[in-house]
């Protein structure tokens, strides 16, 4: 496996191989949900290019930049036993300079749920994705379907700005008790971990009203906060698939996204039907 930090580097390799890439932008501090995605990423390509970099630009004044949690020899591991090829670790240097061009969330999609609570973050995520995109120059990249208004959005710039890439949505990967994966469980304490559990309760809870025909969007919701309720809820919301209120769940155009806070931890999750 070949490690490279230097983004022209990077992109001259790349430029000299005549072979399908899959690409996997993270922030590091690997888990299962990642590894899941390079898996995919290695069946489905010849040469496989996973990024670890903790953005700067998508964290928020006061948001958890400066501790987020960082392997990067675990990291390095994972991704040699994962059968990456190359793995890109670039600095906010390599990647930034000052006054640059910048791209922009769209003003609706990219301000509500957790646009709305994080205003500018998904500016951030999309700035740095255009970025490893041209870089890497992927014939396929992945996402995981747990940050779902993200991975719409990635999907939106890459068709909005006719890129040739294609965007490969992942599934959730949780653990054994249901929590989606996150590299910000580790800022959990025991006592907040099983509190957290209540998120995917809220989802399972809304499936089963659903697997009951019960479609009303505002009566999901109501279920979900009461189970949700000690929390710190950001949202829960009902939505399709175009990230728009919808008053009945249709079935195959729906998602149902929540996002909490515990103790100071954001977690994020969704269901998809
Ligand atoms: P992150 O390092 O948290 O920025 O995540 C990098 C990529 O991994 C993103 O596309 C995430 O959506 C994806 N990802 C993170 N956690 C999970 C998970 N539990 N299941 C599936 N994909 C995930």
């Amino acid at each position: 496996m070949k490690i490279i930090s230097d983004p022209l580097a990077l992109q001259q390799d790349l430029k000299e191989i005549d072979k399908t890439v899959g690409f996997v932008p993270t922030m590091g501090a690997l888990h299962e949900g990642h590894i899941t995605l390079i898996k995919r990423a290695r069946e489905e390509n010849e040469i496989v290019v996973v990024s670890v970099f903790v953005n700067p630009t998508q964290f928020l004044a006061g948001e958890d930049l400066d501790k987020y949690p960082k392997k990067d020899d675990a990291d390095k591991k994972i991704c040699e036993l994962a059968g990456v090829d190359i793995l890109f670790f670039p600095t906010a240097e390599d990647m930034y300079s000052k006054d640059e061009v910048k791209i922009c969330a769209p003003n609706v999609r990219g301000y509500v749920l957790e646009g709305a609570t994080r205003p500018g973050h998904f500016s951030g995520v999309l700035r740095v994705v255009m970025k490893l995109l041209n870089i890497v120059s992927p014939t396929r990249a992945y996402f995981g379907k747990k940050d779902a208004q993200q991975l719409h959005l990635i999907t939106l710039m890459v068709k909005q700005f006719f890129m040739s890439v294609a965007i490969v949505p992942v599934d959730i990967v949780r653990d054994s008790d249901g929590l989606a994966l996150s590299s910000r469980n580790v800022y959990l304490s025991k006592a907040q971990r099983e509190e957290a559990l209540k998120i995917p309760k809220s989802l399972y809870a809304a499936s089963k009203l659903i697997s009951k025909n019960i479609l009303d969007t505002a009566k999901i919701k109501e279920e979900m906060y009461a189970i949700l309720a000690p929390l710190e809820i950001e949202y829960a919301e009902v939505l399709n698939r175009d990230f728009e209120m919808i008053q009945k769940v249709e079935i195959g155009n729906t998602i149902i996204l929540v996002e909490v806070i515990v103790g100071e931890t954001r977690l994020l999750d969704n269901i998809w039907f």
